[in-house]
């Protein structure tokens, strides 16, 4: 079958050829439709990041994927032929307490494998088997847009975090409080769907990026209502503003520091953005950053990945979306290339898109 291979710390990907996996009793096997692209993928093909199965010379990329059930296996009764779904990314390492319970995002020992990402191959492919508890079934109506589930899956547990952290305050009651602030860091399809999830969680949203608002990203927090900042000099930009809730989604360290300044009482900042290690080390203001973070009680947490749990409640969110701002989630997508196209998707993204899709079957 056909697939893109990688081979890090390689540099590059191709379209090879890969043997087709076969069906065992109690698995599934899916068609690939479609594969989103985003920075992990963009990291492994540039040969920074991924790891190939045991024993192997590379490995199939893509981990945002949606599919079609093409068979299942004796014993499976939860899927049938025809059923559109989409598979989880991590598998636990079958030994924390954390993966015994189905949430290998919280994994103790490090010892997972993530499908398309490290030590197992993904789903940038003619077809996959997979066993049913890492497949989400996804309904018809949410075909167009249900490859952005793995990326809003990441924006879910991070989203849950957040509120986990300000739910610790319980409080008072009282006459209604004005709608609480939150700023976005980042206007990738992870931002974006941040500005999505925490809009419909009656969020007052400001998102930054470095862009003007021409952009489909700036159009985009326009018709969902949040408000748009360019920071390309700083956040100096936002005025005196300071944030509840702020959701990082840019891998700038740097940038990470300016943010804890920007929070508010009491509030909290979650970060997603994996900055890279290797980077010069930088002067911050430590004590101060310090010293404000605990006379505000604020609360500094990080978050990656997500289990099968984050699915499913994106799956609800979703739909949704969609009930309240049509199909501006589908925009999102900013680009789908047939999967031949994949060296030019797989190389940098151009200003203001957010997701470019490859499509492995068209349908
Ligand atoms: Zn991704
Ligand atoms: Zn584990």
């Amino acid at each position: 079958m056909r697939a893109i291979l990688v081979a890090p710390p390689a540099k590059g990907a191709r379209l090879g050829d890969a043997p087709t996996p076969t069906l065992g009793p109690g698995q599934v096997r899916v068609r690939t439709l479609e594969c989103g692209i985003c920075g992990t993928d963009r990291d492994i093909a540039s040969g920074l990041y991924g790891q190939t199965p045991p024993g192997r010379a590379d490995l199939v990329l893509g981990h945002e994927n949606l599919g079609r059930v093409l068979e299942t296996g004796s014993g499976v009764v939860d899927f049938a032929a025809g059923d559109l779904v989409v598979a989880t990314v991590r598998r636990g390492c079958g030994r924390c307490r954390f993966c015994r319970a189905n949430r290998s995002d919280f994994c103790e020992t490090g010892e997972f494998t993530e499908r398309g990402i490290r030590g197992r191959d993904g789903y940038l492919a003619d077809e996959y088997v997979e066993e049913p508890e890492y497949l989400v079934r996804v309904p018809k109506r949410l075909r167009s847009v249900a490859v952005l589930l793995e990326p809003l899956s990441v924006v879910e547990k991070a989203v849950e975090q957040g509120q986990a952290l300000l739910a610790r305050l319980k409080a008072p009651a009282g006459p209604a409080p004005p709608p609480p602030a939150a700023l976005i860091a980042g206007t990738g399809a992870i931002g974006i769907l941040a500005a999505f999830r925490l809009r419909l969680a009656g969020f007052e949203v400001t998102a930054i990026d470095r862009h003007g608002d021409d952009t489909p990203a700036g159009r985009l927090l326009a018709t969902i209502g949040a408000h748009h900042v360019n920071a390309a000099s700083g956040l100096d930009a936002l005025g005196p503003a300071k944030f509840e809730l702020i959701v990082e989604a840019s891998g700038s360290a740097s940038l990470d520091f300016d943010l804890l300044q920007r929070l508010g009482p009491n509030g909290a900042l979650v970060l997603t953005g994996i900055p890279s290690a290797d980077r010069p080390p930088f002067l911050v203001a430590g004590g101060g950053l310090l010293r404000d973070v605990v006379l505000e009680n604020q609360a500094l947490v990080g978050s990656v990945n997500a289990n099968r749990t984050y699915f499913a409640l994106g799956l609800r969110h979703l739909a949704q979306f969609r009930r309240r701002w049509g199909e501006a989630v589908g925009g999102v997508v900013t680009e789908r290339r047939p999967l031949e196209e994949f060296a030019a998707v797989l190389t940098a993204p151009t200003t203001g898109a957010m997701k470019s899709v490859l499509v492995v079957h068209p349908e």
